[in-house]
């Protein structure tokens, strides 16, 4: 299983990276995680255009979902005629919300391009992956995601506050994926969004194998992101996500 980070930036995209968006690749299969603002630009970089075979979503704030616009264009408009439709995975209303953003009527809105289908938590085979959702903590219906493959394990936080589906999600696994759009300070909002600290505390109390902080916002000074979380007592590494950054996980 092939992890690939497309997009790391959190809520906006960054000078240097997309909004969230990451590349999941197993026997060939090619699955993507979120797919936020700006992210199907940087993604020609790792992967053919066409080549993706599934689509999940976290949740539907633009910097998750929004480049799912761009993506229909890519596919229903290409010269040598329409690509066979695909996947999309997301919360109730992925189809309707994805039409209105583009201006579509509906029927159809998207879904001669995606096939949209509805998540619940629980778990569900999609091409070689074994992937279990989990409700997390945010103001809009949000899911976490573990994805299995061949012994592998990759947990992602999605946008979320603290959250005890996160850790269950991220429990063993060999690396979390975890957001870390806060940093320390006073008056931090509740029910939205992690700290740093908060995201190792996460990755600790699941015994994952590695950390890696990703949804880093622009404003954010990235060394103090990771010297947060480096302060709370966790065996494995901890690593600040990187666009274009791959990694095997056997
Ligand atoms: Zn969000």
């Amino acid at each position: 299983m092939r992890l690939t980070i497309i997009g790391c930036s959190g809520s906006f995209p960054g000078p240097d990276s997309p909004a969230s968006c990451y590349l999941l690749e197993a026997e060939g299969f090619r699955l993507l995680l979120d797919l936020g603002s700006g992210a199907v630009g940087a993604l020609q970089r790792h992967v053919g255009l066409y080549d993706i075979d599934a689509v999940c979503l976290s949740h539907l704030h633009a910097d998750h979902c929004l480049d799912l616009c761009a993506y229909y264009v890519a596919r229903s408009f290409h010269p040598g005629g329409p690509r066979p439709p695909i996947p999309v995975y997301g919360p109730a209303g992925t189809a309707s919300r994805m039409a209105r953003a583009y201006g579509l009527a509906e029927p159809p809105g998207m879904t001669e391009a995606f096939e949209f289908a509805t998540l619940a938590p629980g778990t569900r085979q999609i091409g070689p992956f074994q992937v279990t959702t989990a409700h997390v903590n945010h103001p809009v219906e949000t899911f976490g995601f573990r994805l299995e493959h061949g012994g592998r394990s990759v947990a992602y936080s999605a946008d979320t506050g603290e959250s005890a589906a996160l850790v269950g999600l991220a429990r063993g696994a060999d690396l979390l994926l975890c957001e870390a759009s806060l940093l320390d300070g006073p008056d931090l909002p509740a029910d939205l969004h992690l700290t740093a600290r908060q995201a190792a505390q996460h990755a600790a109390q699941a015994g994952a194998g590695r950390l890696m902080l990703t949804h880093l916002v622009p404003w954010n000074d990235r060394a103090r992101t990771l010297e947060e979380a480096s302060g709370v007592p966790f065996a494995g590494p901890v690593s600040l996500a990187a666009p274009g950054q791959a990694i095997d996980l056997g």
